[in-house]
């Protein structure tokens, strides 16, 4: 009898907190260990899935997406994690959604304009249309019920209580943005982004060089501000895995 098997979805986050609890909720996972990380081959909802922590920074995240289709030939690749909020009205607790991200630490002027990827022609790197469009719906059914997954003490810990969507440009770069002078710095140029982070562009550049899907979806820690660090710290212990387990939970339940 032949088995028509179906290829691995690729779920990768940066830090252990934030994917702790999907790797407790992967029923039959095995660790195959591929250049100094552990890639968690299992099932989710039925789907195969390997879910793997990148560690930080964009030439780990591009190391793992690397390996992720390499060796474990996934189809489609899901980064979620937490952010600083640097777009206006973009709270800690609310989620943003990519749907292209650049590299802010990109500079290769005066012989490329900032930001390009020299080479590439370009310095946006955008998501997959029907992946991110799958992986909102899931993200508003969560942030409706915000109180079902992560309780009332941090609800009112860290004010969740009309957290949103916001859907747009995240910025990368291989810096903690954590002080009010930075964030005012990437602000005024990358006017229009909504978050920073340290790895998703690096995944898209890799993905978009494969061919291979790829959505991202963070969740604000911070706003990559003078207090980023404390608030970071303290979201990342106690929000942050909740908000992954249940985003990715809803998606890969009704994802088509
Ligand atoms: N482990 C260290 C450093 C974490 S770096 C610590 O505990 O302090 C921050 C991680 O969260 C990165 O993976 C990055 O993608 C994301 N992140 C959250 N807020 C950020 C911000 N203000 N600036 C840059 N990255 C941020």
């Amino acid at each position: 009898m032949s088995v028509t098997s179906q290829a691995p979805i690729g779920l990768m986050s940066a830090m252990h907190e934030e994917l702790a609890l999907l790797l407790q909720a992967l029923p039959d996972e095995q660790r195959v260990t591929v250049a100094g990380r552990d890639f968690w081959q299992g099932h989710w909802h039925g789907r195969p899935v390997v879910a793997v922590l990148s560690r930080i920074g964009k030439v780990a995240a591009a190391t793992t997406a690397t390996a992720l289709i390499e060796r474990f030939g996934v189809d489609r690749m899901v980064f979620t994690g937490v952010a600083g909020g640097i777009g206006p009205g973009v709270r800690v607790g609310d989620v943003v959604l990519a749907d292209s991200l650049v590299q802010h630490d990109m500079d290769a002027s005066p012989l490329f304009p900032r930001h390009e990827v020299p080479l590439y022609g370009r310095s946006r790197f955008a998501t997959d249309t029907a992946l991110s469009a799958g992986l909102a719906r899931a993200a508003q059914a969560v942030l409706a019920q915000v109180g079902t997954h992560v309780g009332a003490a941090a609800v009112a810990e860290f004010g969740l209580h009309t957290p949103r969507l916001h859907t747009g440009l995240i910025a990368s770069g291989d810096r903690f943005v954590s002080t009010t002078a930075e964030c005012r710095a990437l602000q005024r140029a990358l006017p229009e982004a909504l978050a920073v982070e340290m790895e998703g562009a690096a995944v898209a550049q890799v993905c978009a060089d494969y061919d291979v899907p790829f959505a991202a979806l963070r969740t604000i820690s911070d706003r990559a501000d003078d207090d980023a660090h404390a608030d970071f710290s303290r979201f990342i212990g106690e929000v942050a895995s909740r908000y992954s387990l249940a985003m990715l939970s809803a998606w890969l339940t009704n994802a088509g």
